[in-house]
């Protein structure tokens, strides 16, 4: 590993190690590309990771959780993005729905799914984007849900969801009322319920991760089936969107980290004009840069963390984690590819990987210019530019 700029504590420098070990032992990068290529999820080390506690992050002790909070997500998430990147994907979702679930759910709520997602023994997906949009999704959303008797009727479509097809249960976001954001619900809809149809999406990247449309066809809840307050589902949301751009941001770096660790490494053994590449200053610069804006995006991101767990407002901080360690992302990745040449089209080899999963977080959760426009309204108290 490249030495890193940011010194972590002591306990998490233990744990960073911990879960190095463990995916280097389950799944080295042989496996991981070899699953990458057969687009198959890699079920050995979703064990592993709930074995370690990984899953359990972030989840109450009461709940058969770890405790702990922001920062030792996105200790691990860096880890995963720089070794498994699929399953670093994963577990954003993963933190995303148990955060969701820990600040909005009911009791009964917290006690049926939270402790069977910190074991491992069941997965979640989260599914918000519409074909129609996934940014302006307050207009896109069609999907809609009207009272029967006690409970509710679901239909509509989603775009694009994580996991959809290997999932256990969903948090779906339906329209219940016609108040552009203040008629949205949030609800608990398992992936087996009549009506429930998902179809896995040809994609190009996070392959060891189903990406799906899904169909929602009168689908049949009990009333508590709402995960929160009926038609305040929106604002909930948004409240833990700032977690997910930090965790999002954190797997950036992992993949922009793995990339050059890669790519250090090639130019110290491929030989031109009877020198290693990485003699040639250019080549250096171009790696050192790379470094530079990853390191830079990596001490936001933990800022951002550090003040998520403290409380203290991430709205801003967590935007600037995003933009800059997908832009540095971007950067490592291509400059990796560049730096391989033509060894960077054999799928064999992990650059390749690297430079497609980079993609996903230039625009999910929240594209580039969604983060700027953030950052203009937020820090620079700028009007609203949307
Ligand atoms: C592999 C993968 C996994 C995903 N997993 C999930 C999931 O699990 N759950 C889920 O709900 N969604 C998921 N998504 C969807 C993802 O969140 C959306 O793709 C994302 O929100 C962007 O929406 P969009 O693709 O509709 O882009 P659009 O909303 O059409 O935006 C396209 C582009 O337009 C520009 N743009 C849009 N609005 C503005 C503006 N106001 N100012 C400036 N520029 C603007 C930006 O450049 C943006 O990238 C996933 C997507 C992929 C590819």
């Amino acid at each position: 590993m490249l030495p890193q700029i940011a010194k972590l504590s002591e306990e998490l420098e233990m744990f960073r190690a911990a879960l190095e070990g463990t995916i280097d032992r389950v799944s080295p990068v042989a496996r991981v590309q070899k699953l990458d290529n057969a687009k198959e999820f890699d079920a050995e080390l979703h064990r592993a990771l709930a074995e370690l506690g990984v899953m359990g992050l972030g989840v109450p002790e009461e709940h058969s959780g770890g405790g702990g909070h922001a920062l030792e997500q996105v200790v691990a998430l860096e880890v995963l993005g720089r070794k498994a990147t699929s399953m670093a994907v994963f577990m954003v979702v993963h933190y995303m729905i148990t955060r969701l679930l820990r600040e909005n759910g009911t009791a009964e709520q917290k006690v049926r799914y939270l402790g069977p997602l910190a074991a491992g023994t069941i997965k979640a997906s989260f599914c918000l984007t519409e074909a129609g949009g996934g940014t302006d999704i307050l207009a896109a959303m069609k999907t809609r849900a009207v009272r029967e008797g006690d409970g509710w009727v679901l239909s509509g479509n989603k775009m694009w969801i994580s996991g959809a097809s290997t999932s256990d249960i969903m948090i779906v976001l339906a329209r219940t009322g016609e108040h552009r954001s203040r008629g949205i619900t949030m609800f608990l809809v398992p992936t087996r319920a009549e009506g429930v149809t998902a179809h896995e999406v040809p994609t190009f990247a996070i392959n060891g991760y189903d990406t799906n449309e899904l169909a929602l066809d009168n689908v049949r809840l009990p009333a508590d089936a709402v995960l929160g307050e009926v038609d305040r589902g929106f604002s909930q949301v948004v409240a833990t969107l700032n977690g997910e751009r930090m965790n999002a941001a954190a797997v950036a770096v992992g993949i922009g980290r793995g990339a050059l660790e890669v790519t250090r490494q090639y130019a110290l053994e491929r030989q031109a004009f009877g020198k290693a590449l990485g003699q040639f200053q250019a080549v250096q610069h171009q790696i050192a840069t790379a470094g530079i804006a990853i390191e830079s995006a990596w001490l936001l991101t933990l800022e951002a963390a550090r003040s998520d767990a403290e409380g203290r407002p991430t709205d801003v901080v967590s935007s600037m984690a995003k933009w800059a360690s997908a832009k540095a992302a971007v950067q490592c990745t291509d400059t990796g590819m560049e730096i391989f040449a033509g060894a960077g089209f054999d799928t064999n080899l992990p650059i390749q990987r690297y430079y497609r999963d980079a993609r996903l977080y230039s625009f999910a959760p929240l594209n580039q210019n969604m983060a700027l426009n953030m950052i203009g309204e937020r820090w620079l108290s700028f009007p609203r530019s949307f």
